[in-house]
C-alpha cells in the first residue's frame, strides 16, 4: 500500500512543480505586457508633450502677431500724421484735432492714451518757437521742465485720449532718458522707435504703464540719407502714447490664445522694475499642473522686452491629455488579462492531466482490491482450515516445535484474511452492496464488547483502558454488525498509534436525538495538515509507529462510510506527540430520507 500512497504525493509535487512553472509564464506574460505599456505610455507621453508644444508655439505666435499688427497700425497712423508736414511744416492743432477725428480713435484703440507732435528745437531757436506758437494759439506756451539745455523737445501738438488729463502739452519728453532714448534712435535710424516703461505725465491712473512710439519728421526737401543730415533736417517726432495694459488686453483678445497667459516686462530695467502688464489669470494658469511656461526677450522697434508666457494644460484637447494615463490602466488591465488567461489555460490542461491519471490510479487501485478480496480469500480461507486440522491434530501428533510454527502461520494468515476481508467490504462499498440492518443495538454494551475483544492486545502493550460510560444503556437503531467494525478500528487505531504505558479512553453520551462516543488515546498524534487525508482510502500517514504496526489504509475509510451510512459523522481533533481523539455522532434514529 506504501506504494500507492507514494503514487498520489508524486501526482501531488508534480502538480507543485509546474504551478511553479505556470506561476512564471504568467508572471512572464504579465511583464511583457507592462513592458508594452510603459512603451506606450512613453510614446504617447512623449506625443502629448510634442504636441502641447505645438500649441503652445502656436498660441505664442498668435499672440506675438497680434501684438505687432496692432503695433504696425500705430506705426501707420504715425506714418500719416508725419506726412501732414508735407504741406505745412507749422501746422495748427485745430488741423491736427480735425485730421484725427475720423479715426474714433477713443471706441476703436482704448489702449492709445495720446497722438502728438514733440517739436525738436535747438536752444537758439526756442524763441522763435515761442513767438509763433503765441501767433497761431494766442496764449503764451511754455516749456516745462524749466532749465538751460542745448536740446529742448516739447510736446506742441497734442491730442489727448481716454481718461488723459491734457497735461503734455509742453512737457520736453527729452529731459527723460527713457523717451530720450527712443527719440535718438528713431532720429539716427530715422525709423519708429519706442520707448521703455514709462508714466505718462498726462496719466490719469497712476498704477498704469504706458510705452511711446516715436516716428522721426523731418524738413520738406532736406537730405536724409546720413545720420548727421536726418538730425539737421529733424523738426520733432509724431508719437502715440500707448497704455500697456489694455494694449495687452486688446492683443489677447483678438489672439484668441484662451489658456494663455502673460506676462510683459522692460527688460532695460533693472529687474525689480520691470513689470509693465500681467495677465490676471497668471499666476493662476502658471500654477496649474501640466502648465507650460517660457520666458524670452525680443528687440522691437529697438527696445528690449521681457515676455513670460504661460499655458494651461488645456490648450490640447482632455481627450488628449488623457492618453497616456487610460493606456496605463488599459495595459495593466489587459497585461492581467492575458496572464492570467495563460495561466488558466495552462493549469486547466493540467488540471484535467492530473485529474485524469488520479482517475486512472483510483481505478487501478480498484481492480486490484476486487481482484485482492476476491482471488485471494478462497485460498486464504483454505491455508487456514487446513492448518487449524493440523494444529487440532487431525494428522497426527505434533512436536512442539512443529506446533509453534504452524500456530505463527496460523496467525499469519488470520492477519492477512482480516485485510482481505476490509477490502472485501471496501469493494462491496464502493459497489453500494451495503445495506444496513437496523435493530435497536445498546451502544454501551457494543462498545464494552469491542473492547473485551482487544483486552489481550491492549495488555499486550501495557496499555490502560478507560471507559466514561453512562450507567444506564444507551440505544440506537443501528447495524450492529457494522457499527461494531467502527469502534473496532477506532480503538484498534488506538493502540496501535499509542506506545506502551498509553492511555485510552472510551467515553459515550447522549445528546437529544444523537449519540456521541469518542475514541481517545495520548499516543503519536497525526499532523494537523494530514488529519483530513486519513479518511481517505489507501492512505496512510506516516509515523513514529506506523513502520512497527500493520495496517491497511482503508480503516478509517470503512469507519468514515460506515458512519456516514447511518446518517453520522466522524471527525478528528489530534495534536501531534500528545493523541487523539476521534469523535463519533450517530443518530439515535434512522434518518428520514436515509
Ligand atoms: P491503517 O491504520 O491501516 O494505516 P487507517 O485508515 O486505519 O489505516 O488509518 C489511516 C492513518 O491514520 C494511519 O496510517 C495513521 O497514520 C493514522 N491514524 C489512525 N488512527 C490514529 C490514531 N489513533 N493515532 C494516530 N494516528 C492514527
Amino acid at each position: 500500500m506504501k506504494h500507492v500512497k507514494t503514487t498520489i504525493i508524486s501526482t501531488g509535487s508534480w502538480i507543485k512543480h509546474h504551478a511553479r512553472l505556470h506561476t512564471l509564464v504568467a508572471i512572464a506574460v504579465f511583464v511583457v505586457g507592462m513592458g508594452a505599456t510603459v512603451y506606450y505610455w512613453n510614446n504617447l507621453r512623449q506625443s502629448v508633450e510634442a504636441d502641447m508644444g505645438a500649441a503652445f508655439e502656436r498660441n505664442g505666435e498668435a499672440i506675438g502677431s497680434a501684438a505687432m499688427a496692432r503695433m504696425q497700425q500705430y506705426e501707420n497712423f504715425l506714418r500719416g500724421s508725419a506726412g501732414l508736414f508735407i504741406l505745412d511744416d507749422f501746422i495748427p492743432q485745430a488741423d491736427w484735432d480735425r485730421y484725427h477725428q475720423p479715426y474714433n480713435i477713443p471706441a476703436n484703440y482704448p489702449d492709445v492714451q495720446g497722438i502728438g507732435l514733440s517739436r525738436y528745437l535747438t536752444k537758439d531757436q526756442v524763441p522763435a518757437f515761442l513767438e509763433r506758437k503765441k501767433a497761431q494759439e494766442g496764449v503764451a506756451f511754455t516749456i516745462y521742465p524749466e532749465g538751460d539745455r542745448d536740446v529742448y523737445v516739447p510736446v506742441s501738438l497734442n491730442a489727448p485720449f481716454t481718461g488723459n488729463n491734457g497735461r503734455a502739452k509742453g512737457f520736453d519728453g527729452y529731459t527723460e532718458p527713457t523717451r530720450r532714448k527712443a527719440m535718438d534712435t528713431a532720429a539716427a535710424t530715422g525709423r519708429p522707435a519706442i520707448s521703455g516703461k514709462i508714466k505718462l505725465v498726462s496719466e490719469a491712473r497712476p498704477d498704469r504703464n504706458s510705452m511711446i512710439l516715436y516716428m522721426p519728421v523731418y524738413e520738406r526737401n532736406r537730405p536724409v540719407t546720413t545720420a548727421d543730415e536726418r538730425r539737421a533736417a529733424l523738426i520733432g517726432f509724431t508719437y502715440v502714447a500707448i497704455d500697456t495694459t489694455s494694449f495687452m488686453e486688446q492683443v489677447m483678445e483678438s489672439a484668441q490664445a484662451s489658456g494663455m497667459a502673460i506676462q510683459l516686462g522692460d527688460a532695460e530695467r533693472p529687474s525689480g522694475d520691470r513689470q509693465m502688464y500681467e495677465s490676471s489669470d497668471f499666476d493662476t494658469i502658471r500654477g496649474r499642473e501640466g502648465s507650460k511656461v517660457e520666458t524670452m526677450t525680443l528687440e522691437v522697434y529697438g527696445h528690449s522686452w521681457i515676455a513670460t508666457i504661460a499655458a494651461a494644460p488645456d490648450i490640447i484637447s482632455e481627450y488628449e491629455r488623457q492618453l497616456p494615463g487610460q493606456a496605463v490602466w488599459r495595459g495593466v488591465l489587459s497585461s492581467l488579462f492575458f496572464a492570467g488567461l495563460v495561466w488558466y489555460l495552462i493549469t486547466d490542461r493540467e488540471r484535467k492531466y492530473a485529474r485524469q491519471k488520479q482517475e486512472e490510479v483510483q481505478s487501478a487501485k480498484d481492480d486490484l482490491l476486487s481482484l485482492a478480496s476476491h482471488q485471494l480469500r478462497t485460498p486464504a480461507t483454505v491455508v487456514k482450515q487446513y492448518v487449524g486440522m493440523l494444529l487440532q491434530g487431525y494428522a497426527g501428533d505434533l512436536s512442539k516445535q512443529q506446533i509453534d510454527m504452524l500456530t505463527n502461520a496460523y496467525e499469519s494468515n488470520e492477519r492477512q484474511l482480516d485485510i482481505i476481508n476490509q477490502l472485501l467490504y471496501v469493494a462491496r462499498l464502493d459497489a453500494g452492496r451495503i445495506t444496513l440492518r437496523r435493530e435497536k443495538t445498546d451502544i454501551t454494551r457494543l462498545v464494552r464488547d469491542v473492547a473485551a475483544d482487544q483486552r489481550e492486545a491492549i495488555t499486550g502493550r501495557t496499555q490502560e483502558l478507560i471507559f466514561k460510560l453512562p450507567k444506564r444503556s444507551m440505544f440506537a437503531e443501528v447495524d450492529p454488525h457494522y457499527m461494531r467494525m467502527v469502534f473496532e478500528n477506532l480503538l484498534s487505531n488506538a493502540i496501535k498509534y499509542t506506545p506502551p504505558h498509553g492511555r485510552l479512553t472510551m467515553s459515550a453520551r447522549r445528546l437529544p436525538g444523537q449519540l456521541i462516543i469518542r475514541v481517545a488515546d495520548n499516543g503519536v498524534g497525526i499532523d494537523p495538515a494530514l488529519q483530513d487525508s486519513i479518511f481517505e482510502k489507501f492512505t496512510r500517514v506516516e509515523n513514529a509507529l506506523s513502520t512497527d504496526v500493520n495496517g491497511s489504509g482503508v480503516g478509517l475509510y470503512l469507519t468514515k462510510q460506515i458512519v456516514e451510512l447511518h446518517g453520522g459523522s466522524i471527525e478528528v481533533r489530534s495534536t501531534p506527540g500528545e493523541g487523539s481523539t476521534f469523535i463519533v455522532r450517530i443518530p439515535t434514529h434512522k434518518p428520514r430520507e436515509a
